[in-house]
């Protein structure tokens, strides 16, 4: 169907195209070496990932390892709270280790495996990333390499300690800052001298082509499930979709199954502590065209051009930037972009933990948040939150900051 006079029935044959572009954002602007390693990946991703023994068995792994099809719950009582609005939760956060982003990693780790590659490397921030992709990488008897800024190793000891009882090698970072830009370069420069026996796992929609396709395409299961299971739950298709946006994959996953629908359609990006620059990470909404890590999309940057210091409670939304079709969605209208604060996100924190009983990822809660607030304005209708992640990994640092509640 038509949105803004756009044509979704032909969407996914279209986007990217076969550079990787959405329109203008994505590609590849790396370097002629990382070049022929993409292209190789994406090769493989067309002929492998596309064949039936592939699909089979992520299929057979989605569901015997990762526990899938998560459920979709009705949130009665915060529901109740609120009016006539319905709210729904997609329970990501009951997909094996706790969050979407074992979606993808198990989906890079097969293709790894497929392609007869040792290892598997990656960066990663706050250690999400790292301990999903080590996991699969135990799964799948492979070698894995997490880099990691000094400062973030630190900061993320739990997380350090599980990628390490999984059998990952931590690689720490000491460059520069020592935190996610150091590490992405470190883990790009291995991969450029290691490409053979190796294969980069990003951690979300961005990065050079063919990342930003195939991580929403092995997100995408995620709206698949969702979609049919609302129908069959309630006989109709949800008002609006919600999902928070880092780099956006698990928006991405929860948006492709909606994209041809009658459904408004909400990325929700932090706005931290507030507007100036440094003191959010809202890089749709406040950002404009460049690029970065290889790919063009919306970005926030200093004064040098050079992508600037972010900052969000949620440190798995504290990117810069975001994926190169969430930039296309934003400029077609079809997906529409707003911001949820610190403040907002940890009041949902509380409220779905209190009259759910579901503890959410802080990343998550700015979902939450935005449900919560479009729940009081449509009056009536029903709203579907992705709820990308479970808040284990957050409970501490909310005690610290905030105390109970
Ligand atoms: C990493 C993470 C996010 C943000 O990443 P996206 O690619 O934007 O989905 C959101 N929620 C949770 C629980 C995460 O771990």
């Amino acid at each position: 169907m038509k949105h803004n006079n756009f044509e979704f029935d032909t969407y996914f044959k279209n986007y990217p195209d076969k550079d990787g572009f959405f329109g203008k954002y994505g590609g590849s602007y790396i370097t002629e070496d990382l070049k022929k390693a993409m292209d190789e990946i994406t090769e493989a991703y067309f002929t492998i990932c596309k064949s039936s023994r592939f699909i089979g068995e992520l299929r057979r792994i989605r569901k015997e390892f990762q526990g899938r099809p998560t459920p979709i719950s009705y949130l009665e009582r915060l529901s109740k709270s609120l009016g006539n609005v319905q709210l729904y939760v997609k329970r990501e956060d009951l997909n094996h280790t706790g969050a979407h982003k074992l979606n993808h990693c198990m989906g890079e780790a097969l293709l790894a495996k497929y392609m007869g590659k040792k290892k598997v490397i990656a960066e990663t921030g706050a250690g999400q990333h790292g301990v999903a992709l080590a996991t699969a990488a135990a799964y799948f008897g492979l070698e894995c390499d997490i880099y990691m800024g000094a400062v973030d190793i630190k900061k993320q000891a739990p997380n350090v300690a599980r990628m390490k009882i999984l059998g990952a090698n931590v690689v720490e970072v000491t460059d520069g800052l020592a935190t996610l830009k150091e590490a992405v370069d470190a883990a790009f420069a291995a991969y450029s001298r290691d490409y053979k026996d190796s294969i980069y796992c990003i951690g979300s929609v961005v990065g050079p082509h063919p990342f930003p396709m195939m991580v929403r395409d092995f997100q995408s299961v995620v709206g698949i499930e969702a979609r049919e299971q609302f129908l069959e739950m309630t006989g109709e298709l949800p008002d609006a979709v919600v999902a928070c946006v880092g780099g956006g994959s698990n928006a991405m996953g929860m948006f492709s199954g909606f994209l041809n629908d009658p459904v408004d359609i909400y990325g929700i990006e932090p706005l931290g502590r507030g507007t100036a620059l440094g003191d959010h990470a809202a890089s749709l909404k406040y950002g404009t065209e460049g690029v970065m890590h290889g790919f063009n999309s919306i970005m926030l940057k200093d004064e040098n051009g050079e992508p600037a210091p972010v900052y969000s409670v949620a440190s798995g939304l504290d990117y810069p930037s975001s994926g190169p079709e969430h930039a296309f969605l934003h400029d077609l209208g079809r997906v529409k972009y707003d911001v949820i604060n610190d403040d907002e996100t940890i009041d949902a924190f509380f409220s779905l933990s209190r009259m759910e009983g579901i503890i959410p990822a802080i990343e998550s809660a700015h979902a939450v948040a935005y449900g919560i607030k479009l729940a009081k304005q449509m009056g009536r209708g029903s709203v579907l939150i992705n709820l990308s992640g479970r808040g284990d990994k957050d409970m501490d640092y909310i005690i610290e900051k905030y105390g109970i509640r």
